[in-house]
This record gives structure tokens, sequence and C-alpha cells, in this order.
């Protein structure tokens, strides 16, 4: 069962560096992506508690659905690039191959609940077995990206809109 629930402490920080925001209403300030947030403290936000009051309510908003804790529990078994660099890239990389799988598999969750039909079912079963190996790797990871399947998914989930009360 995927769990779709951001867990901050089981992972990295990886959004925190991935992530790019601009200066604006949600964001107190500009950062790149791929480099840490000066608030970064740790493996955790240095200033989660007044992240509001702050200026940065994009960043109480953001959920990885579960992905950040999986690249690194999962993939990474429990490493972090804090401890070891050179995993940054590697890291980086998977986090957002992973925000694409469970993307994915949440909405294929969420079609469940319409009025499809037999082949429609059954499509939408063979997408979340296709999106739910056993463990995921780097390497898997990649594979995926550069398989048809991030494509046939979002093909397939479009066609649902048919179905839409
Ligand atoms: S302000 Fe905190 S939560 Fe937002 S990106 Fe920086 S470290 Fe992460």
């Amino acid at each position: 069962m995927v769990d779709f629930t951001s867990d901050c402490k089981s992972c990295a920080a990886l959004c925190c560096v991935a992530l790019a925001f601009d200066k604006g209403e949600m964001f107190a300030f500009d950062k790149p992506a791929g480099v840490p947030c000066k608030h970064l403290n740790g493996p955790l936000c240095g200033i989660h508690a007044k992240l509001e009051s702050e200026g940065l309510k994009g960043c109480v908003r953001y959920q990885c659905d579960g992905a950040g804790q999986r690249v690194v529990q999962e993939v990474f078994s429990g490493q972090s690039w804090q401890d070891t660099p050179a995993l940054l890239p590697p890291m980086l990389e998977a986090f957002a191959q992973m925000r694409q799988v469970h993307g994915l598999l949440l909405l294929l969750t969420s079609a469940k609940a319409l009025p499809l039909p037999e082949a429609q079912l059954a499509e939408l079963k063979t997408l979340t077995a296709q999106l739910s190996p056993e463990v995921w790797t780097p390497e898997s990871l990649v594979a995926f990206e550069r398989s048809n399947l991030p494509k046939t998914a979002r093909a397939f989930l479009r066609s649902l809109k048919a179905f839409l009360p």
C-alpha cells in the first residue's frame, strides 16, 4: 500500500533542496532548484514553526505525496546526501522521478471512485501494477522515466474525463 502522506522526519529535506521558488505571495525570497534553502537546519526546516509569519506559505502548502521519504528510505536505504554529499544529484533525480510516480498513482487511486467500464478498470489496474514494483531503485526509476509509461498513464487519465460526473 503506497503511503501518500508526506513524512518529513523520514526524508532528507529533498523538497527544500530540489525545488525552485520565486519571491512573491507564497515565498519571501527566490530559491533556485538544486540548492539547499538557507533555512535548512540539518534534515529539517529551521523556521518550521513560523513559516507563515516569515512569508513562506508555499512551504506550508507543499506536499510531496510521500515521494520524499520513499526516495530516502526505499531507494537509498535510509542514506542522506547530508552525510554523503555525492548522493545529492542521484537523490534529486530520484525525487523528481518518484514525484511523477506518486502523482500518477494518486490520480489512478482517485479514478477508482469513477463509474468505469470493465476495460478502463482493467487498464487502471495494469497501470497501477506497473507503477508499483516491490521496490524502486535508482535504475528502475530511470527506466520508468525513459519508458512510455508516464505518457501512457497520463493519456489514460486524460481519457477518463468522459466518466466524470
Ligand atoms: S523555508 Fe523551510 S520548509 Fe521552506 S524550503 Fe526553506 S527549509 Fe524548506
